[in-house]
C-alpha cells in the first residue's frame, strides 16, 4: 500500500500502471472508511488490476453551515482498511494541492443537480463534479466505483462522464446497511442514541414502499405519502424530500416500475441522512446487509 499525497506523484504512478497495461479503478471517498466504502473497494478490485482509493474531504462540496471542520479524519486507519479490501494506492492530497492559488474552474451538471439534494445543498454537486473531474484527470482510471447510497450523485457523475467524454466507466455498488437496516454513513456517528433509533424510519419507509410495490401497487404518490407519514412518526426526524424518480434521469414518476428509485433526505436531530431503494434491484444486484456474525 502506498499513500500518495501529491498530484504529480499520483500522475506518475497512474502513467506507469497504464504503460504496464493495467486496468485501473478509482474509488473516490472522503475517508472515515466503513464497510460501505470497503464493499466498493472490493468491487473495484474485481473489475481492475490496480485500485486507487482517494481520500479527500472536499471543502467545495460543503455548505457554510455544514460539517466540513468536524468531518471525521483518520488517514492511517483508512489506508489500512483500504489495503485490506484490495487497494494498492491511497491518494490523499491536501486541500492546497487540489485547489492551489488561482484555481477558478467549476464543472457543473445543470439539470440533474437542481432537484433533491441539490435543492437543499446549493453548490454541493458543483463541488462534487469539479473534484471528481480533477480526480479522473489525475488518476485517469478505466473505471470508477460509486455507491448507490448516493443515488443522485451517481446519476450526476454518470452524466458528467458521458457528456465530457471522459472515457471512465462508472459502476454503482449496492448500499451496505447496518444489521438493523440503517444505511452505513460516516455521519451516523453524529446521532444520539434516541436519534439513532429514529433514524431507522428512513429504511422502514423505503421497505414499506418496496413491499407495497411488490404487492402490485403502482401509484407513486400514494406510497410517498405513506412514507412521509411513517417518517413523521419519529420525533427527531424532519423530512427534506421523499420522491419517486427514474434512477438514471431523476425525472419524477407517477407510476411505479422497475428502475424507479424511491429517495429521501431526512434531518434527524441535526444530522442530515439520505437513503434510497431502486425497484427491481440495483444494477449490480441486490443490496447487501452486514450480518451480525461478521461484526
Ligand atoms: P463518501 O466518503 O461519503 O463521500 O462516500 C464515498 C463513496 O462511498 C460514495 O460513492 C458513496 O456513495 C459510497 N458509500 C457511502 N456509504 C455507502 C454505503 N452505505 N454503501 C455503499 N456505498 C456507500
Amino acid at each position: 500500500m502506498e499513500i500518495i499525497r501529491s498530484v504529480d506523484q499520483m500522475r506518475r504512478r497512474s502513467a506507469e500502471l497504464r504503460e504496464a497495461g493495467s486496468v485501473v479503478a478509482l474509488v473516490p471517498t472522503m475517508g472515515a472508511l466503513h464497510e460501505g466504502h470497503l464493499s466498493l473497494v472490493r468491487l473495484a478490485a474485481e473489475l481492475a488490476d490496480a485500485v486507487v482509493v482517494s481520500v479527500f474531504v472536499n471543502p467545495t462540496q460543503f455548505g457554510p453551515s455544514e460539517d466540513f471542520e468536524r468531518y471525521p479524519r483518520d488517514l492511517d486507519e483508512d489506508a489500512r482498511l483500504a489495503a485490506e479490501a484490495g487497494a494498492e494506492f491511497v491518494f490523499a492530497p491536501d486541500v492546497s494541492e487540489v485547489y492551489p492559488a488561482g484555481f477558478e474552474t467549476v464543472v457543473h451538471v445543470q439539470k440533474l443537480t437542481r432537484k433533491m439534494c441539490g435543492a437543499f445543498r446549493p453548490g454541493h454537486f458543483a463541488g462534487v463534479t469539479t473534484v471528481v473531474a480533477k480526480l479522473f484527470n489525475v488518476v485517469r482510471p478505466n473505471v470508477a466505483v460509486f455507491g448507490q447510497k448516493d443515488g443522485q450523485q451517481s446519476a450526476v457523475i454518470e452524466r458528467m462522464s458521458a457528456d465530457l467524454d471522459m472515457g471512465v466507466e462508472i459502476v454503482r455498488g449496492p448500499t451496505v446497511r447496518e444489521p438493523d437496516g440503517l444505511a452505513m454513513s460516516s455521519r451516523n456517528a453524529y446521532l444520539s442514541p434516541e436519534e439513532r433509533m429514529d433514524a431507522l424510519v428512513l429504511h422502514e419507509a423505503l421497505e414499506y414502499a418496496e413491499r407495497l410495490y411488490r404487492c402490485g401497487e403502482t401509484d407513486a404518490a400514494l406510497l410517498t405519502d405513506g412514507m412521509r407519514t411513517l417518517i413523521e412518526s419519529a420525533k427527531t426526524a424532519n423530512i427534506q424530500y421523499v420522491v419517486a424518480v427514474d434512477a438514471k434521469t431523476l425525472e419524477e414518476v407517477t407510476e411505479l416500475r422497475a428502475g424507479v428509485m424511491f429517495a429521501l433526505a431526512v434531518v434527524v436531530g441535526k444530522t442530515r441522512l439520505i437513503d434510497n431503494v431502486v425497484l427491481g434491484g440495483t444494477e449490480r444486484g441486490r443490496e447487501t446487509r452486514e450480518s451480525r456474525d461478521d461484526g
